[in-house]
């Protein structure tokens, strides 16, 4: 199994100053080849390929030892490669005649993250493994960085990458082999719906992320952005909003994941089978594309349901959710079942009544045909686990 670990780094000052200056050059790098794969298209109509990208790093190392020179050549190629990437969603978004964004020139501030795609080239984890008390990374061109290991890493470590969030830097560990860390069964089961005031609710009716205590962060980001809009350009008082709107963007990010993480440990510790809702891929963008029926009409996509909220929020957060859970129930060695979420929310969980009536407000059930009342996503949570155990029984019996 694979699986990825992150810590908190703690660089001396100057090491964060090398590091800085990494993410800097990997940043121009990209954009450097980005502007090649430009310039030669426009001029040649050719696309450049990662290959032909990849054989001019020796290059552009030995031009500037001090410069691009300095840094793993491993990691530059990944840069590369990231870049390669990016312009094959391109064509395969253009293929599928969606509306196409060019891949972008990285801001700064928009260049995160640089990965070694190997442990031992170019970086080294665990560098000084008989250090008495602390665990330490190498990075070509940075050094020993001291790493606060919360926790052990299981398996075999396989990329390495750092990470700037706000001020703080991360180390982050791809490993393979990780082990399962099965746990005892529990005989129960949950369906879960996954909402707007709670991430998730199961079909027991316990609410799980309650992103309301992000709120009072999200006010004070909102408070932070007020704030930078009225800065002058180029002050330093500017750079100062700049640097607090990115510091708690990055806490909203924390909490939103620390919550998320927390919800699916309870889920997957007391459950051997959860159910959930199946999102589509076309319901992680921003609009659900309608989908054809062949006769003239269009196909239900979930959409309606959940429209008017600001969908690309809340889908992040249910696909990180959702990816997180997956990842917990298989380490765990539990069952997790996709429903078609279609009518879950307007169905009746006590007679099986279907009709949009159902659902009177966004929090209340109550039945037309019985009379039947309950947490709207309680309800859907039940419908949903009910969906997720004829499928299972279905499969049994085939
Ligand atoms: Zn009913």
């Amino acid at each position: 199994m694979r699986r990825s670990f992150k810590f908190l780094l703690r660089p001396t000052s100057k090491q964060a100053a090398a590091l800085t200056r990494c993410l800097e050059d990997h940043r121009e790098l990209y954009n450097a080849a980005l502007e090649h794969r430009r310039a030669v298209y426009r001029k040649a109509g050719v696309t450049v390929r990662y290959g032909d990208q990849s054989a001019e790093l020796k290059h552009i190392r030995a031009d500037d030892p001090d410069g691009q020179g300095r840094w793993s050549f491993s990691s530059q190629q990944a840069t590369l490669r990231r870049l390669d990437k990016a312009f094959r969603a391109f064509f395969d978004r253009v293929k599928a005649g969606r509306t196409p964004g060019f891949p972008r020139f990285k801001g700064r501030g928009w260049f995160d993250t640089v990965e070694w795609p190997k442990d031992g080239d170019g970086c080294r984890w665990d560098s000084q493994p008989h250090h008495p008390s602390a665990t330490y990374v190498r990075l070509q061109g940075v050094g020993h960085v001291q790493v606060h290991q919360h926790r052990r890493v299981l398996g075999t470590v396989k990329t390495i990458s750092i990470k700037r969030e706000g001020a703080r830097w991360f180390v982050v560990l791809s490993c393979d082999d990780v082990p399962a860390e099965r746990l005892p069964a529990t005989g129960a089961v949950a369906g879960i719906d996954m909402g707007v005031a709670s991430l998730v609710t199961t079909s027991d009716g316990e609410h799980l992320a309650n992103p309301r205590y992000l709120a009072v962060t999200a006010d004070r980001l909102a408070a932070a952005q007020r704030d930078l809009a009225r800065k002058k350009r180029g002050g330093k008082r500017r750079r100062k909003a700049v640097a607090r709107v990115a510091a708690l963007h990055a806490k909203v990010r924390r909490q939103r994941l620390d919550g998320v993480h927390k919800a699916a440990l309870a889920l997957v510790r007391d459950h051997d089978v959860i159910v959930h809702e199946a999102l589509k891929v076309t319901n992680m963008t921003k609009r659900a594309v309608p989908q054809p029926d062949g006769n003239g009409g269009y196909l239900p996509n979930g959409a309606a349901a959940k429209s008017g909220l600001n969908r690309s929020i809340l889908d992040a957060g249910w696909g990180a959710f959702l990816t997180i859970l997956s990842h917990k129930a298989e380490s765990a060695g539990r069952e997790l079942i996709a429903v078609n979420p279609a009518n879950t929310s307007r169905t009746c969980a006590e007679c099986g009544h279907c009709a949009k009536e159902n659902r009177v407000t966004q929090a209340v059930f109550r039945c037309t045909a019985c009379g039947h009342t309950a947490h709207a996503d309680v309800n859907a949570a039940i419908n949903i686990l009910r969906a997720g155990l004829a499928l299972r029984d279905a499969a049994g019996a085939a």
